[in-house]
């Protein structure tokens, strides 16, 4: 048989007779010398349509009907464009997803596939046809066989497993936009093109992303090494090419990941140095970081805590062979930060944290949209009698800082409870560096993106001992509440001789509410002391898998930052990505400050619909 491609055509694109009857054209092209399986979106705004036609019957209809109103969308397309292909001389057949057995978990609104029944798919591909396949929906395993979805957007994901399931060459996300952009055009018209992208990337970048490319369906690329690219269905520009590891041969049971967690990772060779009772004011992480960097020490972990009464800490994990050094250049910047306006907030001081301590993280897709995962983390670390010193997340990753000597307790119990292999990276750093299927090395930052409408939320004084956090976010995931951005800081305040800490979160604005009532109502029962929400603020992160081994990316962040005179309040990092809270009103100055400074800024007018 030919070479086989996929390619999966988004609403826009065949939002017209007369745009299904171009994406055909350039469909034909593609069938002549290829096996093609086509995947479409409804038409335009259709699905929209749909719920909102729902929603004029019953303001919370039953998600077993929105399925089966919602798959309608999907169907309309294939036996258009079926019947534009055939008016081309190109055979062709339409398939539902039931008919070519995309076979689903029984979950409403959003399933996972579990496998997919390529034979009857390869029958026709056989024949020269052009399959034509509905996006977006499925079949339940149980004996009702049941219409499914897979969750807005979610066509991007029935291609890719298709392609995988069906070990295509590649597949092609055709969409209005020419690609990836380094960030949203929008709010930075400079934005340019990515010529290429890595999945893990594209992960941290879910807000960025999402729209672009449904995040299953970049789990399911990595996981299977299935070549991805997206283009635009109206030239013939190369596009974005979205890049993974070759992987670990898969089966095609289970083809979405139904584990959230794809492994445990610790590493033993880190050392922490807090900075305590900094003044809060533009350009003091820039001052520390940019010291740190012009010694060439490579930084990992960043955590800047919520202000406690106008001031800020900082803390921040080197390698332990470089943590002397470090310490050095904190010392030597403290008495050029200024000193606090009120003197009882204390002087500014650095602390290097005496006893060894150990990293121990949970990485994994899945986590995406699964507020329990980190809950999980906490409570399994509290079972087993963990404390935790520091927390910081990102979109794909927990990290948490434990004494050295809990270390293998902590990973031993994670292992257990997400049933995962573990992964010790405390060794060299070019180990950690990801090799892709691509020639190229990547740039310290791909891409730059903002989340607005945040909340940010604070348990001030908790008792330092096990179990707390896996307390909060315990009470945070009854109520199905997406916690964001995680940060658990060093310092420890003495309060009538009981130590405690503070945790700070963020959450979308409209849960805000919610989460503050909950921890409120908790607060008494446990101890806690204050609980403080602040709407209002906005997260800018950068992301590139070229920042690890990298020393300067942070100190350049909060340079731009600073120069642009726009204030930090929470700072969080991964191995590849670094963000910060800054507020609401510095959002776009914030994003488009970094965009430049990380040299992203092209003269392309890349034009979007809106
Ligand atoms: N039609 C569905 C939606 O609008 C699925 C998709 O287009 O990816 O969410
Ligand atoms: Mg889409």
């Amino acid at each position: 048989m030919n070479m086989l491609v996929v390619q999966k055509y988004g609403g826009t694109s065949v939002g017209s007779a007369e745009r299904i009857k171009a994406v055909a054209q350039r469909i034909a092209q593609t069938a002549s010398d290829r096996s093609v399986v086509v995947v479409v979106s409804a038409m335009g705004k259709t699905t929209d349509g749909l719920v909102k036609l729902a929603n004029e019957i019953s303001p919370n209809p039953c998600r077993r009907e929105m399925d089966m109103l919602l798959s309608t969308g999907e169907q309309v397309t294939i036996a258009l464009m079926s019947m534009a292909l055939q008016e081309l001389g190109v055979p062709a057949i339409s398939l539902t997803g039931a008919q070519v057995g995309i076979v689903t978990e029984a979950e409403h609104s959003r399933a996972r596939i579990l496998h997919i029944q390529t034979e009857r798919i390869e029958e026709h591909l056989q024949l020269g046809e052009v399959v034509v396949v509905a996006g977006f929906q499925g079949i339940s395993q149980s004996r009702h066989q049941e219409i499914t979805t897979l969750g807005r957007g979610g066509s991007d994901t029935s291609a890719v497993a298709l392609a995988a399931a069906l070990q295509a060459e590649r597949c092609e996300i055709y969409t209005d936009v020419p690609g990836i952009l380094t960030t949203d055009p929008r709010i930075v018209p400079e934005a340019q093109l990515m010529p290429e992208i890595t999945c893990d990337e594209m992960l941290e970048l879910a807000s960025l992303g999402a729209k672009v490319l449904h995040p299953r369906a970049v789990e399911i690329a990595r996981n299977y090494g299935m070549p991805l690219v997206v283009l635009s269905s109206w030239s013939d520009e190369p596009g974005t090419r979205v890049v993974s590891a070759i992987p670990k041969r898969r089966a095609l049971q289970d083809l979405e990941l139904t584990k959230p967690v794809d492994a445990v990772e610790y590493d033993t060779n880190q050392a922490a140095i807090s900075m305590l009772h900094l003044p809060d004011s533009p350009g003091v992480a820039a001052k520390l970081f940019s010291g740190i960097a012009v010694q060439n020490i490579d930084v990992d972990l960043i955590i800047q805590s919520i202000h406690e009464s106008k001031t800020n800490d900082i803390a921040f994990t080197v390698g332990k062979d470089t943590l002397k050094q470090a310490a050095a250049v904190a010392d030597a910047i403290l008495p050029t930060l200024g000193k606090n306006s009120d003197p009882s907030l204390g002087e500014p001081e650095v602390k290097t944290e005496e006893r060894p301590i150990a990293k121990v993280s949970l990485v994994g897709a899945g986590m995406i949209g699964r507020p329990r995962v980190a809950a999980k983390m906490f409570e399994t670390l509290a079972v087993a009698g963990v404390n935790i010193v520091m927390i910081s997340t990102s979109e794909v990753k927990v990290s948490c800082v434990v004494d050295a000597e809990d270390c293998e307790k902590a990973v031993n119990s994670l292992c257990q409870a997400f049933e995962v292999d573990v992964a010790d990276i405390s060794s060299s750093d070019t180990s950690r560096s990801v090799t892709t299927d691509s020639e190229e090395v990547p740039p310290p930052v791909r891409a730059v993106a903002l989340d607005i409408k945040q909340a940010r939320l604070a348990v001030r004084h908790i008792p330092d001992r096990p179990g707390m956090a896996a307390q909060i976010f315990g009470l945070l995931a009854q109520q199905n509440i997406s916690v964001d951005m995680i940060i658990q800081s060093q310092r420890c305040h003495s309060m009538d001789g009981v130590l405690t800490r503070d945790i700070a979160f963020t959450v979308s604005q409209p849960e805000g509410e919610t989460a503050y009532q909950t921890l409120v109502n908790a607060a008494v029962e446990f101890g806690w002391g204050e609980v403080v929400l602040e709407n209002g603020i906005a997260k800018v992160s950068v992301v590139g898998s070229g920042m690890i081994a990298h020393p300067g990316v942070a100190a350049q962040m909060f340079e731009a930052l600073a120069t642009s005179q726009v204030n930090i309040l929470m700072i969080a990092t991964s191995e590849i990505k670094i963000s910060c809270v800054v507020e609401e009103k510095d959002g776009v100055k914030a994003l488009q400050a970094i965009h430049k400074a990380f040299g992203l800024s092209g003269n392309d007018v890349i034009k979007v619909p809106a």
